[in-house]
């Protein structure tokens, strides 16, 4: 755990002035300094997971139940404490109060009730019935033990979501759980690792390691298993580590969501998505909509329905519930990719209805932006842009726009608009993504029993349900011979009989193809 400040103090400003091994907290929205954090050696990030690897025996053995208890007395605190942890989630981030709200603390919320109810049942020894007449009279049982200290790496975009989100199903397992927030917003991490101590986790079971990527690639040296999330370059860095080690790694890496709106779509359903999912939290989400193809009969009056509503959403600093639609742009390289993106694109011809520029003054703003006149042959098209851009296509017709869709390395989410659902449903199943929705928009992520990841270049593995649980644990399979004879028929000493019918055994049974 850092020790340079208290979480609840870190949204005051000190003046900005960072001592010798500290790293800045900004608030991009108004560029303030609002707190310090440690940037941590590699040498302290393996003594805090020698300690973390110290306590895990306790924490595992308290039970399912008894580590429920704890999640339930975190969620009962998060709702106590919700205006302090809003304030930091909006400070370091830069986000609304509505997105801070919804998509972290409820989120959070309703992932640790979801993991403590059922870790246990997606748990549970399983009782195998082996198919094979070797193993007639013998039990095979399999059984889900903790890996012991999981490293949980996570982005700026959503501090709470996806950093401690990640942990709860880890510590539900029975881990112990070293996280490393993104240097930019480490505070509500570190607020909560506190929150926990006070509701009964024991000391060292989920320290924070606060730092740069070097503190991040120090974790990947000593944990038994690491879980990242962020950029697909950085991904890549650390299952190349992973694979060194050889320990398990799960990725949830970028996306260029894809969103199909065909002609029977309900247009206004569908430029409401549309806009919020594209410039929600500045468009910063893995899985927000990067890029929409309309049939060409509804392009028209789609391309104007978005604009309408784009320039009727406000953008500024965070304040009270309902002051903006649109915040900051939270990690300051992330302008000149948005930038660069909008500059190549009209570079070669596409045309910006409304927005295109940085805001001037104070904080660092994007103009939530519209594009046409848009192909393949432009980054933003084929990029992840990580800001509030909406580049839109006129498309053919259906086919045109699946090919579109799938023209990419990414493959995280998407939709479609129609009011045919069946014909949307058998376009979903032709798109190249770890998740589709039909008239609908990211709220697959809701659904927590239901594996989320991506394919290609968005990662390997999933997070939520059976096996977003049981990817933090190693399986052990075990098989029991209760009555055995002395001798089983495959033992030594060989024989000519033996050997025989076992040939004959095999005629029998596999001699024949299937008809
Ligand atoms: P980065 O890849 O830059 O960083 C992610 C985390 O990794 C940060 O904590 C970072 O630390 C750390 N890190 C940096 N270098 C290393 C290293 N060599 N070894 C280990 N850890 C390292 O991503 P961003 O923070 O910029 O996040 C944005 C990206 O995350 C986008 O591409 C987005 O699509 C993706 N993302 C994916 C999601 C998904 O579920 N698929 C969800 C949300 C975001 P530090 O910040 O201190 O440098």
């Amino acid at each position: 755990m850092s020790t340079v400040e208290k979480p609840d103090t870190a949204v005051q400003t000190n003046g900005g002035r960072p001592e010798a091994g500290q790293i800045p907290v900004e608030n991009p929205a108004t560029g303030q300094i609002i707190g310090h954090v440690e940037d941590m050696s590699a040498a302290k990030v393996e003594a805090i997971v020698a300690r973390a690897r110290l306590a895990q025996p306790g924490w595992e053995a308290l039970g399912f139940k008894g580590r429920a208890d704890v999640m339930y007395e975190l969620r009962h605190w998060i709702v106590q404490n919700r205006e302090r942890l809003i304030d930091i989630v909006v400070a370091e981030n830069g986000k609304t109060r509505e997105d801070a709200m919804l998509a972290e603390l409820f989120y959070v919320c309703d992932s640790l009730g979801f993991w403590a109810k059922r870790a246990e049942k997606y748990l549970a020894d399983q009782r195998v019935r082996a198919h094979s007449p070797m193993l007639l009279g013998k039990k095979v049982v399999v059984r889900y033990r903790p890996h012991g200290v999981v490293g949980v790496i996570g982005p700026w975009n959503y501090p709470l979501t996806l950093g401690f989100g990640d942990a709860i199903p880890a510590l539900m397992a029975g881990n112990s759980v070293v996280i490393k927030p993104s240097e930019v917003t480490p505070l509500a991490t570190m607020m909560i690792a506190e929150a926990l101590l006070e509701c009964g986790m024991p000391e060292d079971v989920m320290p924070v390691a606060t730092g740069r990527g070097e503190t991040g690639a120090a974790l990947v040296d000593h944990v038994d298993m690491i879980m990242f999330t962020g950029s697909t370059a950085t991904g890549k860095k650390v299952m190349g580590r992973a694979a060194e080690r050889l320990i398990p790694v799960s990725l949830e890496l970028g996306g260029k969501d894809p969103m199909i709106v065909l002609a029977d779509a309900n247009l206004e359903r569908a430029a409401n998505m549309a806009v919020q999912w594209a410039m929600s939290n500045s468009g910063q989400i893995c899985m927000s909509v990067e890029r929409v193809y309309v049939e060409e009969p509804v392009y028209d009056q789609f391309v104007s329905k978005v604009v309408t509503k784009v320039n009727r959403l406000r953008q500024g600093v965070p304040g009270e519930a309902g002051a903006v639609e649109v915040g900051a742009v939270t990690f300051p390289p992330q302008v000149e990719t948005i930038e660069r993106h909008i500059g190549d694109a009209v570079d070669k011809g596409a045309e910006v209805l409304t927005g295109g520029k940085q805001k001037t003054g104070a904080g660092r703003f994007f103009e939530p932006t519209v594009l046409t006149n848009v192909d393949h042959t432009m980054a933003i098209m084929t990029e992840e842009t990580f800001g509030p851009t909406l580049p839109i296509m006129k498309v053919r017709d259906a086919d045109e726009a699946v090919k579109l869709a799938n023209d990419s390395r990414y493959g995280l989410n998407s939709s479609v608009f129609t009011r045919d659902v069946a014909k949307g449903e058998a376009i979903a199943r032709r798109l190249d993504a770890g998740n589709s929705c039909v008239n609908d928009a990211l709220m697959n992520y809701l659904a927590q029993e239901a594996p989320f990841g991506g394919t290609g270049e968005s990662g390997l593995g999933t997070r939520h349900g059976r096996d977003g649980i049981r990817k933090y644990c190693s399986s052990q399979t075990i098989l029991i011979t209760r009555f055995g004879p002395k001798r089983e028929p495959v033992m030594y000493p060989n024989s000519r009989r033996t050997t025989k019918l076992f040939e004959k055994m095999m005629v029998l049974m596999w001699g024949r193809k299937p008809k």
